[in-house]
Formats: C-alpha cells, structure tokens, sequence
C-alpha cells in the first residue's frame, strides 16, 4: 500500500513503515492547506471581519469598486495575521529540505525558510501591480491610504489570487509531484480543481502518499527524514 492516512492511533506504526524510505529517499514534496497552520495562532478564516463578510475581499469587483473600503479591510486581516508564527510542522518541512505547495496565503512557509516554495495562491503580505506587474511589500499599506504603484500609478491588488483568477505555477506543480518520492498532504483534503490531480499523479509515478489532516505539528516532525520518529 503506497497511500496511508496518519491518525495519532497509528503514528508510530507509520513512521517504521515509511523508516527505510525516508532513508533513502532524496526528492520529497509537501502539499499543504489551511490546517498546517492552525497551531500557528492564525484566525481562522472567519465568516465577517467587521462586518464584511470575507468572501468580499476575494473579489475583484470589491477593489474596483470600493478600493478605501478594500484596504481598511485589508490592514486589518494584515494587522491580526503578521502575529502568526511557523509551527513544527512547517519548520520540520523547512529543515528537512522539503519542497513546499501551499494553498495558504499566510506566508509561514517562508517564514519557516522553505527554500523550495510554490504559492498556489498568493501572499498576503505582497501587492501586486495589475498593470506592470511589480511587487511590492505589503507594509505599504501602512503608509498610504490606498496603495498605488510607483511605476505605473495603477492600484495596486493584494497579492493574493482573487476569484475568478487562475491558480499560480501550476505546471511546475506538477512536475515537482511527478518526480517526487513521497508526497506528503497536510492538512488540506484536496477536494478542489486542480490541486486534486496531485496525489493521483504522484500514484502513478511510484511515489508514497502520507495524509496528514489533523495534528500536524505533532504528527509531521516524525515522519521526516532523519526524525527518527522520536522527538514528537
Ligand atoms: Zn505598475
């Protein structure tokens, strides 16, 4: 059996399983989702924030729109999230050597210094220009009002993927899974196109696939390369 689901209950048996692989294993990938970083003191996504249902600020028409609007919201997801630290779980994947897919926009993943990071959605803490497409930090917003780019005067958009847009690099996705010896899915069921495809890809190229859902700042750190599965 090449895909396995890691509960507390069956953690220890897993990881002797999986020992002899991780030994000798040199490409492993993690794709992960908004449950890797619940230990991180994140709020979770919730329904309002003042008020605004949170769905609105995913929408391109909210900034067009109401761009003042758009950007007290803003500060204030910014303000509550740049509280927010790595957890085990993503500095084990970091310190591993772990190459990293991430559906979150909270940016941790970096934090934790993954070298090998691909954001399928964006970052929270970068603007992007619409028009030029030049980045800026998001500590801009603290500055002015409604940010605009220096080049091109257009207003500037989260950086984040906002409804309707495309996901981001997912070819290289791809490929990274399709070579990959173990493929480990933390904390995300991965019910959504595109990034469902990826643990049967990585099926059908050999490749291990470890679910972790829950508890992944526990469980993870012992099914890493070199953990010994010990220090849980
Ligand atoms: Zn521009």
């Amino acid at each position: 059996m090449r895909e396995i689901q890691v509960s507390s209950g069956n953690v220890s048996d897993v990881s002797a399983q999986l020992r002899p692989l991780l030994t000798r294993a040199r490409f492993l990938v993690a794709v992960t989702g908004a449950g890797i970083s619940r230990a991180s003191g994140l709020p979770l996504l919730r329904e309002t924030i003042d008020g605004v249902p949170l769905a609105w600020f995913f929408r391109r028409e909210s900034l067009d729109e109401a761009p003042e609007r758009y950007y007290d919201l803003y500060r204030r997801l910014l303000s509550e999230w740049r509280h927010a630290r790595p957890n085990p779980a993503h500095l084990g994947l970091a310190r591993h050597g772990v190459w990293v897919i991430t559906q979150n926009i909270d940016g941790l993943h970096r934090d934790a210094g993954t070298e090998h990071l691909i954001e399928l959605h964006g970052n929270l803490r970068e603007l992007r220009c619409p028009g030029c497409g030049a980045l800026y930090a998001a500590e801009l917003v603290w500055r002015t009002h409604v940010p605009a780019c220096a080049r091109c005067g257009r207003v500037l958009h989260p950086g984040v993927t906002l409804e309707g847009e495309q996901i981001r690099h997912f070819s290289l996705a791809v490929d990274w899974v399709g070579r990959c010896e173990v493929l480990y899915v933390v904390g995300t069921s991965l019910k959504m196109d595109p990034v469902r495809r990826l643990p049967e890809l990585a099926r059908r190229n050999g490749a291990w696939v470890v679910w972790i859902n829950r508890e992944a700042e526990r469980l993870l750190p012992r099914l890493l390369p070199g953990s010994g599965g010990l220090n849980a």
